[in-house]
């Protein structure tokens, strides 16, 4: 007796033995089997696809859930298109709120509006509040005098983090802008976040991936560094899925900063982490470092100078503290997760890779390099020879590829956001967002980023890096879950595997490219649950 048949579907099952499917059986979350293995079973609930295309449950490598799902509660600075339109949306909101409140709103762009807000604006429209809006690439955010003065940076007595900008004009002045480790002066205002309110941020967000048919993603970088929100976030996970509001498998990376040492040349950590944590809901993964910053702020660590201003950008720390770092972290057991933009830091970190493997050998580790946006051709066979696992986002190309372009010249842009070149160096390349850097974060969008590479103004960046749409799916499913070591258990339509799912109007890889991001979602399914769209589906007999 099985939990659920799904039938008359369209599979794709991503197996190369038996690529297609009409039938899948379902028993005790996982798959039981494809059409003939289940022949003749009868099910408590089938579900009659009316010919709807089903596929792996689609996965994202590198997001951050706490984020996002606090973004969404931020005033979207993302549709304002002039720099007025922005102090309107800011001092209508500051209207609503109390005397004191902090205005917060996220994913503007300042190339869209010509500008980052001024410090003096931003004090008129927030009427005496203080104001913290963070640029769409979160590696820079605008802040007026409110937070300058609570930061100490007006009085001069805030110590800049190193790695950290704190822009100041022509006399001196702070202009608001705060970029890379300098946003630590106001994340320590407001950090440590409460657990219940990153509780309800997991919820938020976690209802968006279900209804775009995410099943499991990868949160990169919690608890610690600029990047955490509470040193206790993995509580705030917990909470989400004792409550049943985390609907989507999450792997959390902890931020390097949260492994300390413990016993004899051993790092590691304590997060909040209670008895009881770990499921195949929530898990440990990767330790996250930051070796660099972004393109879009030109603190991404180069080899030769950007365009016009000719900086190097800027790495994460001390390239010494970097490399032990990530050797510490290998030494113990850990996979390293390295942010790694510019070739300058992918240099740094396969040094480190290599060092940490000449030292301390360990099999099949897969370490990551995440984003690794600009990667050499002579990268490339170090990263094979590793068996590294790139983390790239073509989503990037289409958000900013025009600037890139512009700060990168075009004798770099062939190692932008590479992808065929990884698949053939033999690298497996997982699908992922970077949500919320970047504007939409749906894994279909990301596909039709990965077949076309076209940046928003229309020009197609190394077009031989494209891949077909099977490719793209792919890296959604089957690669996401090799990087996340899980490949036994997801990614791929077959017996044994977890029954995640989702339902698709149109089939991703047979539709014109232009369409693939306008396939409709009907359902998602986690362990054989419909997390989304259940209500909707067709049942031919449905369990009690
Ligand atoms: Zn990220």
């Amino acid at each position: 007796m099985l939990d659920l048949l799904l039938r008359d579907v369209r599979a794709l099952t991503l197996r190369d033995d038996r690529p297609r499917a009409h039938t899948v059986g379902v028993s005790g979350g996982r798959i039981v089997g494809v059409d003939d293995e289940v022949a003749g079973l009868s099910a408590a609930t089938v579900v009659d696809g009316g010919g709807a295309v089903l596929a792996p449950g689609f996965a994202d490598a590198h997001n951050h859930m706490v984020w996002y799902g606090l973004s969404l509660a931020e005033l979207d600075l993302s549709v304002c298109r002039s720099l007025d339109e922005l102090y309107d949306t800011v001092a209508a909101r500051a209207a609503q709120l109390p005397s004191d409140a902090w205005v917060v709103g996220s994913q503007y762009d300042d190339f869209v509006l010509g500008g980052h807000p001024s410090r003096e604006a931003l004090d008129r429209a927030g009427g005496g509040r203080p104001v913290w809006l963070k640029h769409r690439s979160a590696h820079m955010c605008s802040v007026n005098s409110a937070i300058l003065a609570q930061a100490g940076i007006l009085d001069g007595t805030a110590v800049v983090p190193e790695g950290g900008v704190v822009e100041r004009d022509d006399s001196g002045e702070p202009t608001g802008l705060l970029a890379e480790q300098a946003q630590q002066l106001v994340d320590a205002l407001v950090k440590p976040y409460p657990v219940e309110e990153l509780a309800q941020a997991v919820a938020r967000a976690a209802k968006v991936y279900a209804a775009e048919g995410l099943t499991h993603v990868t949160e990169a970088g919690i608890a610690g560094g600029w990047i955490g929100h509470s040193p206790a976030e993995a509580a705030a996970y917990q909470l989400a899925r004792q409550r049943g509001d985390l609907t989507v498998r999450v792997e959390l990376m902890p931020a390097a900063e949260t492994l300390h040492p413990l016993v004899e040349d051993l790092v590691g950590l304590d997060l909040g982490v209670r008895s009881g944590f770990g499921d195949d809901f929530l898990r440990i993964g990767p330790m996250k470092i930051f070796t660099d910053g972004a393109l879009s702020s030109r603190t991404a660590a180069v080899t030769e100078p950007f365009e016009g201003d000719g900086g190097l950008g800027v790495l994460g720390d001390d390239p010494e503290v970097l490399r032990r770092r990530i050797l510490d972290a290998h030494r113990s057991g850990w996979r390293v997760a390295a942010h790694a933009i510019g070739d300058r830091a992918i240099d740094l970190t396969l040094e480190a890779f290599e060092q940490a493997q000449r030292e301390f050998p360990r099999q099949g580790v897969r370490h990551r390099i995440e984003h690794a946006a600009m990667v050499r051709p002579d990268q490339l066979p170090r990263l094979a020879a590793l068996d590294v696992v790139p983390v790239p986002q073509a989503r990037f190309l289409y958000e900013i590829g025009d600037t890139m372009f512009k700060s990168l010249g075009e004798s770099r842009v062939p190692w932008l956001y590479r992808h065929r070149s990884f698949l053939d160096a033999g690298l497996r390349v997982p699908g992922s967002s970077d949500r919320p850097c970047v504007g939409n974060g749906a894994p279909l969008s990301g596909m039709r980023n990965m077949v076309e590479r076209t940046t928003s103004g229309g020009v197609v960046l190394a077009e031989n890096e494209r891949v077909d749409a099977t490719e793209a799916l792919r890296a959604f499913t089957t690669h996401a879950a090799y990087a996340a070591g899980l490949e036994n258990r997801r990614g791929r339509i077959e017996a044994g595997m977890d029954a995640d799912l989702v339902l698709l109007d149109d089939d991703p890889t047979s539709v014109p490219t232009s369409a693939i991001d306008g396939i409709g979602v009907l359902a998602t399914f986690v362990a054989g649950e419909a997390v989304h769209g259940g209500e909707s589906l067709t049942y031919a007999k449905r369990a009690d």
